[in-house]
């Protein structure tokens, strides 16, 4: 049987108040994704009964899946429960399974069970209970003609566990005959609508069967090629010839795939290549040794840092020459320069990588505006240098450009990453992906 579309219910005032951002349904239509279930729509509605009753109604004329998550609870306001009976024209009645799944919740906690909480095991009669096995409410399991209908609690931790326990595999097991396979591409130094334009060609020729989804994230763009067959032997071999041919139009953007990290991209060709690195910081502040470090065995080729806030620091520390500073100011190529070749000498490394810059929300000047900042990154060949010019985002997720026309970030990039940083977080975070990729080119120029 082919797999069905489906659509994503969630239920509670407080996401119509804006106390709850509706994170369930970006973590369910993911997972359904992963499993090849096309998710057609997601609404959020009300704790009231019309709203529960007419939003099942339509979505039951539209797909076959209908997933459903809040309002379970043993509370007055939780009236999922008995509106979905009503909806099914099915009585409550205590349900055997359910009992002794809540009887054991309470008894490995050393509670006593109490009326209210016994109630919990009332389910219409004509769904089958999904444990619960870390909270108390049960998932609700119904099936009318070839529609499915899934109630799940509304606490993140508890659904994600029906989900992946129970859910997920059910669901992959009734109708996935068709095999399905995954693959992301990591672009780094490109914004999504410049590489949109290099690559709409290659995307337009795509098969039928592969889909391409852009994922943008805080100054990198995935790309993710999901292809649909019966042979994921074949949907390999076929996701992997269309990763070649993008790969000749954008490889010097291309830095890893699935689970790869800048930083871990960048730690594996130091350590083929067997070298050693050292950072001086200003404005990233230690993000940069942070992220070196965030990766495990990075004590091969990461030898240290040095945060340089201060001038006094860069000239005493670093040898970054007073008059570099007094004429070419402390946020310059120049005084970059003389950091990343500092940090070398000092540390005895093969590369020192710096930064300089303002990253806000104060400290700009009209020639120097805020989201100014150079990075230099030396080496045995020399020492190459960039300007970014990250903007003054005084709401997180604004557009930050880099300079030369390198990469625009749209609105549609308030992604993972972007809504909870500040303006100042996001220009740190932007200076050392630049910075990263800086060495990264090197390294592979040199490889
Ligand atoms: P329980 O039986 O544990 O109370 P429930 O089904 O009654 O489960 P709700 O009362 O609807 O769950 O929600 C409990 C909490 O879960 C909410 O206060 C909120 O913090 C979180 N929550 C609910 N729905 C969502 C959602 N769609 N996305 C993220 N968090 C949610």
């Amino acid at each position: 049987m082919p797999m069905p579309s489906s659509e994503i219910i969630t239920i509670g005032d407080e996401i119509l108040y804006g106390q709850t951002l509706d994170t369930n349904s970006k973590w369910m239509a993911f997972e359904l994704d992963k499993i090849g279930v096309k998710v057609l729509q997601i609404t959020s509605i009300a704790d009231e009964e019309e709203a529960i009753l007419n939003t099942i109604k339509v979505a039951e004329q539209r797909v076959g899946i209908i997933l459903i998550t809040g309002g379970l609870g043993p509370t007055k306001d939780d009236i999922t429960k008995k509106t979905i009976a009503k909806y099914f024209d099915s009585k409550l009645k205590i349900n055997k399974k359910a009992l002794a799944d809540v009887t054991t919740f309470f008894k490995q906690r050393g509670k006593e069970l109490t009326e209210l909480n016994r109630q919990q095991a009332a389910i219409p009669g004509s769904c089958k209970p999904i444990t619960n096995n870390i909270g108390t409410a049960p998932g609700m399991w119904f099936e009318k003609g070839e529609k499915i209908f899934v109630s799940m609690p509304g606490v993140p931790y508890e659904m994600k566990e029906m989900m992946s326990q129970y859910v997920l595999p059910i669901l992959k097991n009734k109708f996935n005959h068709s095999a399905i396979y995954h693959k992301i591409v990591h672009t780094v130094g490109i914004g999504e609508s410049f590489l949109s334009e290099k690559i709409s060609e290659w995307q337009d020729q795509l098969p039928a069967n592969i889909g391409l989804a852009w994922l943008p994230t805080l100054g990198t763009v995935r790309l993710r090629l999901t292809a649909i067959g019966q042979d994921e032997a074949l949907l390999k071999e076929q996701t992997e010839a269309e990763i070649g041919k993008v790969k000749h139009i954008i490889s010097k953007y291309i830095f890893g795939y699935d689970d790869d990290t800048l930083e871990k991209v960048v730690g594996a060709l130091l350590r083929d290549q067997n070298k050693t690195i050292a950072v001086a910081e200003s404005c990233t502040g230690g993000y940069l040794a942070h992220q070196f470090t965030s990766v495990a065995g990075s004590s091969d080729y990461f030898i240290g840092s040095i945060v340089a806030y201060h001038n006094d620091i860069k000239i005493k520390e670093l040898d970054v020459k007073p008059v570099s500073i007094d004429m070419h100011g402390v946020v310059s190529e120049q005084v970059v320069i003389e950091m990343a070749e500092g940090i070398k000498k000092k540390f005895q490394t093969r590369i020192g990588l710096s930064s300089s810059g303002i990253a806000g929300p104060t400290g700009g000047t009209h020639d120097k505006p805020v989201g100014t900042v150079w990075i230099a990154c030396a080496d045995e060949r020399g020492t190459v240098t960039k300007k970014l010019m990250l903007g003054n985002d005084t709401q997180a997720g604004l557009p930050a450009r880099l300079s030369g026309g390198q990469a625009r970030y749209k609105p549609s990039q308030w992604q993972a990453g972007w809504t909870n940083s500040s303006g100042r977080e996001k220009n740190i975070k932007l200076a050392a992906i630049a910075a990263l990729n800086l060495v990264r080119q090197r390294l592979i120029e040199n490889g």
